[in-house]
């Protein structure tokens, strides 16, 4: 499989965007990307997966 460039970029930005802590730029760079890779989403819900076990965990 080929890693896309694009993809490696807006890995790196994955967190910041759900964190919110992204400009605005990349924020859409990251939006854009995530409407066009299935991989990139993955990633993405994975992600967000992973906090909320974590903030449920905390909560008990
Ligand atoms: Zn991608």
């Amino acid at each position: 499989m080929i890693m896309d460039k694009k993809c490696e970029i807006v890995r790196d930005l994955l967190f910041g965007y759900k964190d919110n802590t992204l400009h605005n730029e990349s924020k859409k760079l990251v939006e854009e990307h995530l409407k066009t890779c299935e991989n990139c989403n993955k990633i993405f819900q994975d992600l967000k997966e992973e906090e909320n076990n974590i903030s449920s965990e905390k909560k008990k």
